[in-house]
C-alpha cells in the first residue's frame, strides 16, 4: 500500500471514505508538523490530530479540525479570566530567549496560554496533555503519537514527518508571525512577503518515515507551501521522493483553489497558484489526479475524475482514481 502525505484537510478528507481501496490498517500517513505550536506549555499538532481524530471517528467534519460535539469549559474559563483581568486573547508569542529554552520540540513556536487564540475543546486538550506528558517523560513525537493512536483506538500508522522542531514562519510587512498566528488569529489577512521553515536545515525525517517513503507515495490535496513545504525543506525527505513513484492529487481545479490559503501563499512565494504551479513545485511527481474540469495539460500521466471531496462517496471515487494513477507509475 502507498504512504500518504498529509496537511490538515485534503488528505484526511480523501482517506475518510477510502477504506475499500486503501484499508486504514495498511495505509500509513506522514503528517506535516510545521504548523505545530506550544500553547500554555501544551504541544498542539494540528495535522497529526486531524488524521488521528478522523480515524478515531471523533473528528468534527464540519470544520475538519477538533473533536465533534466538544465541551469547551477550560477554553471558556480562560477567556472569562482574560476579560476580567483586562487583557486580550490575541496570540502572545513568548520572547526570543524563551523560544529556544524549554522543550526542544517547541523551539520558535512557543506561545503564552494567557491568550488562547486557538479554540481548544476539553477532550482535544486531553490529547495535547497526554502528548506533552509523554514527551516530558522522554518519548519522541513519533512515540507519543503512537500512544495517542492506541488511546484513541486508531488502526492506521500515523507518523510525524520529523521528531525535530520545524516552525513555519510567515514574514509580513508588520514582522514575522508563526503560521498559526497568521492563519488562525489573523485570518490569513496580512500580506505575505516570505515563508520560511525555521529549523528545517537541521531537521531530519525519522527512520520510520524514511522506511515508509520507500513505498509509493500519494500526496493528497494539500497546501504545497505550508503542508508539503516543511517536508520538502528536509533534503533527505525530498531525496526519498525522487526515488519512489509519487502520485499527486491537485488541490486546485486549474487556478481555482478548493479552500484555504494555498493560492495566496503560492503567489506570494513566486509560484503560479494553480495545478500547473503545483506540478512545477513537485518536479519529482510521476502522475497526477486532476479534476475533470481542469484543463491543465501536464507532460506526465494524468487521471481525471471529479475531485470534490465532500462525502465518503467522493473520497471513494477519488481513491479509485489514485489507484489508477499508481497503476500507471508503479
Ligand atoms: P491545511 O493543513 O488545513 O492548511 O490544509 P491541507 O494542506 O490539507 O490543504 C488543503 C488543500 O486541500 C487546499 O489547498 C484545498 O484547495 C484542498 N482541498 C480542500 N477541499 C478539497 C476537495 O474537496 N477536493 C480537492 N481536490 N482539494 C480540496
Amino acid at each position: 500500500m502507498p504512504t500518504f502525505l498529509a496537511g490538515g484537510t485534503g488528505t484526511p478528507k480523501l482517506l475518510h471514505g477510502a477504506a475499500a481501496t486503501f484499508p486504514p490498517a495498511e495505509t500509513p500517513v506522514v503528517a506535516n508538523t510545521g504548523d505545530d505550536i506550544e500553547l500554555a506549555g501544551h504541544l498542539i499538532c494540528p495535522d497529526l490530530d486531524t488524521q488521528l481524530f478522523a480515524d478515531a471517528g471523533e473528528l468534527d467534519t464540519e470544520t475538519w479540525w477538533g473533536i465533534a460535539e466538544e465541551t469547551t469549559t477550560t477554553h471558556d474559563a480562560l477567556h472569562e479570566f482574560a476579560e476580567r483581568a483586562g487583557f486580550d486573547t490575541t496570540p502572545r508569542y513568548l520572547d526570543a530567549d524563551a523560544q529556544t529554552s524549554g522543550r526542544r520540540l517547541a523551539r520558535w513556536r512557543r506561545f503564552s496560554g494567557v491568550g488562547e487564540f486557538m479554540h481548544i475543546g476539553d477532550r482535544d486538550r486531553a490529547v495535547h496533555l497526554t502528548r506533552t506528558g509523554r514527551i516530558d517523560e522522554g518519548d519522541t513525537l513519533t512515540e507519543a503519537t503512537a500512544v495517542l493512536r492506541d488511546a484513541l483506538g486508531v488502526e492506521r500508522t500515523i507518523l510525524p514527518m520529523s521528531d525535530d522542531p520545524v516552525a513555519t514562519i510567515i514574514r509580513t510587512p508588520g514582522g514575522e508571525q508563526h503560521f498559526q498566528e497568521w492563519w488562525v488569529a489573523n485570518g490569513g489577512e496580512p500580506t505575505v512577503e516570505e515563508v520560511t521553515f525555521r529549523g528545517a536545515g537541521r531537521a531530519e525525517p525519522t527512520p520510520e518515515v524514511l522506511d515508509r517513503l520507500t513505498d509509493p507515495v500519494v500526496i493528497g490535496p494539500s497546501n504545497p507551501v505550508t503542508s508539503l513545504g516543511p517536508m520538502l525543506a528536509m533534503d533527505a525527505f525530498r531525496d526519498a521522493l525522487e526515488s519512489t513513484p509519487v502520485v499527486v492529487v491537485s488541490p486546485f481545479v486549474g487556478s481555482e483553489v478548493f479552500s484555504g490559503p494555498a493560492g495566496k501563499l503560492m503567489a506570494a512565494t513566486g509560484h503560479e497558484p494553480s495545478t500547473a504551479g503545483t506540478a512545477a513545485l513537485y518536479d519529482f511527481a510521476d502522475a497526477f489526479v486532476l479534476d475533470s474540469e481542469d484543463e491543465t495539460n501536464l507532460a506526465r500521466p494524468t487521471v481525471r475524475t471529479d475531485t470534490t471531496l465532500d462525502t465518503p462517496e467522493d473520497s471513494a471515487r477519488v481513491a479509485r482514481a489514485v489507484e489508477r494513477a499508481l497503476g500507471e507509475v508503479g
